[in-house]
């Protein structure tokens, strides 16, 4: 017998209803890949929360970098951050008109393009959680040239879960593993406290299985904690080096997010004394000029279900453009873009329903 199905009968076995919610896009793929939905009983239901990167990132935030790409600077971004759509098209849309925008894999990448064509003004788009941000302050902290600065999109994910308590009905957490590398488990406390279950987890199929059983465990015994089942990667004080150089680089700010809106301290920017790093900064007058006039009002597709989703109060399925008008060639909203968008997932992997 393999390890998943006799997870799944110890699941079987003490099943009770539940919402568990996972925050990570990572989590959503290998969910939708292996139809865990499906072959879970009834009364567990696994809620998807805004755990893609590249979904929470708002149309401001798009519309910014498209205003810099549309101004002479080089702009430097991950592949899926290109065909998501702001208020006036996507990155990739702009390059279509003209625009020099790249797609690169890290931030050192840009950083080489900064060197290798110094006459020339080079931007990164920084977006990601927790998971990314500490890349980005090392390479903050070794001194990158001075015609190259990086536009933050960060996210946090304790405030956006606290968010989330507020306003939908969830039992419980499995926090995401590569996010829990860096900060460790200890964060999530405060949510135990509250009476969630919380179990990090890793990302193969029978390790979600077990933060399911370790969750449902959790109810039957009615001690409410924080559990690492991602021991392998995850050190329950976290990353402490990678902590301090966020620290060191990054002050915590209010950020918006899409589908959800503003959530208080779920951001970051560069430090003052970083600020000569900071495109928000250097090029303020600029991107300002270019996006005052833009009105965020009703701005997304009127039937696009992406902020529901987002919180998990709706599937896919229950978008009227899912499969017909939006589809991964053709991405109405951001959940349909990246890989670990709730949607693309869903079209990939459960198709029409
Ligand atoms: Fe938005 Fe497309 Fe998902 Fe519908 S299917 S919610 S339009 S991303």
């Amino acid at each position: 017998m393999s390890a998943e199905s006799e997870l799944l009968d110890k699941i079987r076995d003490i099943s009770r209803p539940v919402r568990i919610m996972h925050i990570c896009g990572t989590h959503e793929r290998t969910i939708s890949k292996y139809s865990m939905r499906d072959v879970l009983p009834e009364e567990i239901e696994v809620l998807s929360g805004p755990g893609c990167p590249v979904c929470v990132t708002p149309e401001q935030e798009i519309d910014r970098a498209i205003a810099l790409a549309e101004s002479g600077v080089i702009l430097t971004s991950f592949g899926d951050m290109m065909r998501v759509p702001g208020s006036n098209g996507s990155l990739m849309e702009a390059r279509s008109r003209g625009a020099d925008v790249r797609m690169v894999y890290s931030i050192d990448d840009a950083i080489a393009i900064a060197e290798k064509e110094p006459e020339s003004k080079v931007v990164f788009f920084a977006i990601g959680f927790e998971t990314t941000a500490p890349t980005n302050a090392a390479a903050v902290l070794r001194k990158p040239p001075g015609n190259f600065s990086l536009l933050l999109s960060h996210k946090l994910t304790i405030p956006a879960m606290n968010e989330l308590i507020d306003e939908i009905e969830v039992d419980a957490f499995i926090a995401p593993g590569h996010v829990c590398t860096i900060i460790g488990i200890h964060p999530f406390d405060q949510f135990a406290e509250k009476g969630f279950p919380v179990i990090a987890a890793g990302f193969e199929a029978d390790e979600l299985l077990l933060s399911i059983l370790m969750v449902l465990e959790q109810q039957r015994s009615g001690n409410h904690t924080v559990e690492n089942a991602y021991p392998r990667a995850v050190k329950n004080e976290g990353n402490r080096r990678a902590q301090e150089m966020m620290e060191k680089v990054f002050e915590v700010i209010d950020s918006d997010w899409r589908g959800i809106g503003t959530i208080k301290d779920s951001g970051m920017k560069l430090r003052p004394e970083f600020a000569m790093y900071d495109a928000a900064v250097i090029y303020e007058d600029l991107i300002n000029e270019k996006v005052k006039d833009i009105s965020y009002e009703n701005s997304a597709s009127s039937l696009c279900r992406c902020a529901e989703i987002l919180k998990g109060k709706e599937k896919p399925s229950d978008c009227p453009l899912f499969t017909k008008k939006c589809n991964p060639a053709n991405p109405v909203g951001s959940c349909m873009v990246s890989q670990e968008g709730m949607c693309y997932n869903w079209y990939r992997y459960r198709g029409v329903e």
